[in-house]
């Protein structure tokens, strides 16, 4: 079974098409700049990857280009698009009813469109994504893989704000969470190689990359989560402040900021990224920390001292914790931070292990001593095959 996968960003589209037989990933890519700039796009089959300058005008356009690559002569891993048996796509948001990923007809299409408003830059291309691939893959199955789906779990005291219940029931102020089908895939792999059932499992999942989130999961469901009705709460993130004083808001206000130079700061001019001064890549934070740049070093303290932080009150809402786990392009890769998160966690029982540290590096592994009361797990995750995996589910049960 082939099952071709489409993450609509505003102007980007990354693909990945999967052979199911052994869930290898025959070609992947991304078309870059749409609409706007001048689009560009890049292939990979095997060793080989391409670049080249394309002509696109919008999501159904890179699409079909993509397609066109997908069964080109000499680029090509397909001879022709009926060869596709399912087409999973990436949604962000499901809103309150959506808790699993679904089969898209037009009602579906409905509840993506009657949630624009929480998630004003990527439902719509998410939307015309969809609306793009379901009319040049016409013979294939469309499914969408939630973002929110995972979080839908969350008991109401979890999710809701202690604010007036008004904002709630009229105006959908409420928790919904983000990166649900990271913390699934990693719920997943965790309980493999933990050796138990995902409906015996308690973890804390922390999705560190450029977005920051974190999950308690009970039994193998999502109990609570850091990110909030938008992706801006909880976690310190590359360029997201994640929690703040909400009195800070008006205040900048006061001070001659327009609520919209508020929000573009909150969202893209915090988080690491304000701090340092530098940048919101933890690559260059870390380099710049070890050169003695201060500003770089109190970033990095403030990004792990929040995760350790947060998995200190998630600690709180599990019977008991299993492990935790660390994933994402930081939590995949940057071992001075994990190690920082670990040490934080010393007093709940982690014992970091410096050479399994290393050891875990882009690959599953703990990172604590064996038999710790906290074990720290590093899983990578892949989102892109969670998608695929529900797709091809969806579509062989037919
Ligand atoms: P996104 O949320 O955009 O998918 P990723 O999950 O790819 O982002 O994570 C991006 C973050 O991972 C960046 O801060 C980057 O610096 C960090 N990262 C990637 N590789 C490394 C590495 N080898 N060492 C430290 N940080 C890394």
């Amino acid at each position: 079974m082939k099952i071709f996968v489409i993450n609509c960003g505003s102007s980007s589209i990354k693909y990945q098409l999967f052979d199911m037989t052994d869930e290898s990933v025959l070609a992947k890519g991304i078309v870059e700049r749409i609409g706007g700039g001048e689009p560009n796009l890049e292939h990979a089959t095997g060793e080989r990857t391409v670049e080249r300058q394309v002509d696109v005008a919008d999501h159904a356009a890179g699409v079909r280009l993509i397609l066109d690559v997908l069964c080109d002569a000499e680029l090509g891993v397909l001879k022709s698009v009926d060869e596709i048996d399912g087409v999973g796509h990436r949604v962000v948001h499901g809103g309150e009813t959506v808790t699993a990923s679904r089969r898209i007809d037009e009602a579906l299409c409905d509840v993506i469109r009657q949630n624009i408003p929480l998630a004003p830059l990527h439902n719509p291309p998410n939307l015309a994504g969809i609306e793009g691939a379901m009319a040049a893959i016409s013979g294939a199955a469309h499914v969408a893989v939630f973002d929110t789906a995972f979080l839908a779990t969350l008991p109401p005291a979890a999710y809701r704000y202690a604010v007036p219940t008004e904002w709630y029931t009229q105006h959908k102020v409420r928790r919904y969470g983000f990166h649900g089908t990271s913390h699934r895939y990693v719920t997943l792999q965790a309980a493999a190689l933990l050796g138990k059932r995902v409906d015996e499992v308690n973890l804390i999942t922390c999705h560190l990359g450029n977005g920051c989130s974190m999950t308690a999961v009970a039994a193998g469901v999502a109990v609570d989560h850091s990110m909030g009705m938008t992706p801006l709460e909880g976690l310190v993130m590359g360029t997201r402040s994640g929690d703040i004083d909400p009195a800070i808001i008006p205040f900048m206000v006061s001070r001659g900021l327009s609520i919209e130079d508020v929000e573009r700061a909150l969202n893209k001019e915090s988080g690491l990224l304000g701090v340092s001064g530098i940048g919101n890549d933890m690559r260059d934070l870390l380099a710049a920390r070890a050169d003695g740049d201060a500003k770089a070093a109190l970033a990095v303290d403030m990004f792990c001292r929040r995760v350790g932080k947060y998995i200190g009150a998630y600690t709180t809402l599990l019977p008991s914790v299993d492990a935790v786990v660390l994933t994402g392009g930081i939590g995949e890769n940057a071992l001075p931070v994990r190690e920082a998160i670990c040490r934080q966690l010393a007093s709940l029982g982690a014992v970091f292990d410096a050479d399994r540290n290393e050891a875990a590096a882009g690959r599953a592994g703990p990172i604590t001593a064996d038999g710790c009361r906290l074990p720290v797990w590093i899983i990578p995750t892949n989102e892109e095959l969670m998608i695929a995996r529900d797709t091809a589910d969806l579509v062989g049960s037919d």
